[in-house]
């Protein structure tokens, strides 16, 4: 059923939101500044007293401000006590990790939040709506969630609690934009009215508002990131037939794959010269060194895993998974093809966040493909704008890994480089960079990121996915 927030009722709310990571911190600011109280939750008190002064604990263009503007009028402050914030909101939304464990998802941070927030509306009276926003499997909410809802609470039909399914679909580097301009908003719920109390949070929203039952929501939010995954995979599949044939310009394949209006339509039907419209669905259809990041990875996984408990095949999201785990090896048969053992090499990872416009390091490819060059014994250096803190401190704590900030001063003496995410800054490395600081002038572009044509002409060993 699709509607949207026309005819009804509109008034501020005041909500807690349960776990204050990207989304989390991202929902509640968002809607802080779109007039709504709000009170969020985390176990880590050195994050909540950052975004008590004002600060977002983790890098997201344009958040530090917003943050700091809704901190500053008094319509977002961060606590540890998690009964507080539910006894003085009238909506909890959770959006705690939901990380993979063995293949499954790991639904432990959800399911305490849950039992968390069902132990603290037992002391109040007033009816309370619980929201998952975490990403969780289809058939979690109506079943797991409900029950530990209804052993704290008693049965639902005592209407002590609302419960909805409010999968998000931001994306990092773009997150306020996305929140804030949503294409739609998919609230599953259990009644009319859960969807009627979790509603009014969305008011401002000028998109179709979805409203299913809960497994559905559930469903749509797999969906959604499965067909981006295969979508990659499938970009990268071509690639590699591509590459075992020889003699085709992959980025020409891909662009002529773009121009079937289907994908690239024109505005208005106006004649062939136009410019098309270039939807961002294309940066999906583009192949490259894989995958990342906190959702795609372990999402595709968990759907995979939870069908296979129901006993339902899936050959197609195996195929996805297993294409994108061999990306960032490629990467190292190239280096290995341009200069044989690895050992000692002196070798330079350019980009190390899952894409350009985060810190965030989860699943990676560049994490793999330093891990793996590291077990060849080479020596590495890295470089990225925004996240050496958070590898330093995080996935490459204690590493032999050399960290430098300047994108020139990390290539000199460099026997390849390795381009893995596509900040701009690295755009300024010239062909003159390459052949005057390298070692050995090799550049192995896992995001068809540079002009290979161009590198190739004047020397440069340049590998890429197609051998473009
Ligand atoms: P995250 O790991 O960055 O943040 C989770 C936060 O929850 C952490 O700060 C943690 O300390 C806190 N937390 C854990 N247990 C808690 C508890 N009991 N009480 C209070 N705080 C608690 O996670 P994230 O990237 O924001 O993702 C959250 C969920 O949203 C996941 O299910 C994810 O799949 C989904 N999602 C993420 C994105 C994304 O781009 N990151 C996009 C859409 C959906």
């Amino acid at each position: 059923m699709v509607k949207s927030t026309q005819g009804y009722p509109k008034h501020s709310v005041t909500l807690s939101v349960i776990g204050t990571g990207y989304v989390g911190l991202v929902t509640s600011a968002c809607l802080a500044n779109k007039g709504h109280s709000v009170i969020c939750v985390d176990i880590l008190r050195d994050k909540v007293s950052e975004i008590n002064s004002g600060h977002a604990p983790f890098y997201e263009p344009g958040l530090d401000n917003l943050l700091a503007k809704v901190v500053g009028e008094g319509r977002l402050r961060a606590t540890l006590d998690l009964e507080e914030a539910v006894l003085n909101s009238s909506v909890t939304i959770i959006t705690v990790g939901t990380l993979t464990k063995d293949d499954h998802i790991d639904l432990s941070e959800v399911l305490t939040a849950v039992r968390q927030v069902a132990l603290a509306i037992t002391k109040k009276a007033a009816y309370h709506v619980i929201a998952i926003k975490s990403t969780v499997a289809p058939g979690t909410t109506d079943t797991i969630v409900m029950e530990i809802l209804e052993n704290v609470l008693g049965e639902k039909e005592d209407e002590a609690f609302g419960l909805c399914m409010n999968p998000e679909f931001l994306r990092e580097g773009f997150a306020l934009a996305d929140f804030q301009r949503p294409d739609r908003i998919v609230i599953g719920t259990m009644d009319t009215k859960s969807f009627n109390s979790f509603l009014p949070l969305y008011q401002w929203a000028d998109c179709p508002i979805i409203r299913t039952n809960l497994r559905t929501a559930e469903m749509i939010k797999y969906a959604s990131n499965a067909l981006l995954a295969t979508l990659i995979s499938y970009s990268n599949e071509i690639a590699s037939i591509s590459e075992g044939i020889g003699g085709i310009d992959i980025r020409d394949v891909f662009n002529g794959v773009h121009l079937d209006q289907r994908w690239t339509p024109f505005p208005n039907r106006k004649p062939a010269s136009v410019e098309r419209i270039r939807p961002g669905i294309l940066s999906y259809l583009w192949p490259g060194c894989g995958y990342g990041g906190s959702c795609l990875p372990k999402d595709v996984q968990a759907l995979r895993t939870h069908a296979s408990t129901h006993g339902i095949e899936t050959p197609l999201l195996d195929a996805t998974i297993s294409i994108n785990a061999g990306q960032p090896r490629k990467m190292v048969l190239w280096a290995k093809q341009a200069l044989g053992n690895l050992r000692q090499k002196k070798l330079t990872v350019l980009g190390l966040s899952f894409k350009p416009d985060t810190d965030d390091l989860r699943e990676s490819p560049a994490i793999t493909l330093v891990t793996e060059l590291i077990r060849e014994g080479a020596r590495i250096t890295v470089s990225d704008p925004k996240a050496m803190k958070v590898a330093a401190e995080g996935p490459l704590k204690g590493k032999k890994v050399r960290f430098v900030v300047n994108p020139r001063e990390a290539i000199r003496g460099a026997h390849a480089v390795f381009l893995v995410t596509s900040w701009p800054e690295f755009k300024t490395l010239s062909k003159e960079d390459f052949l005057s600081l390298m070692a050995t002038p090799c550049v192995i572009d896992g995001r068809l990121f540079f002009d290979g044509t161009n590198l190739k002409e004047n020397g440069i060993i340049y590998f890429s996915c197609g051998g473009g």
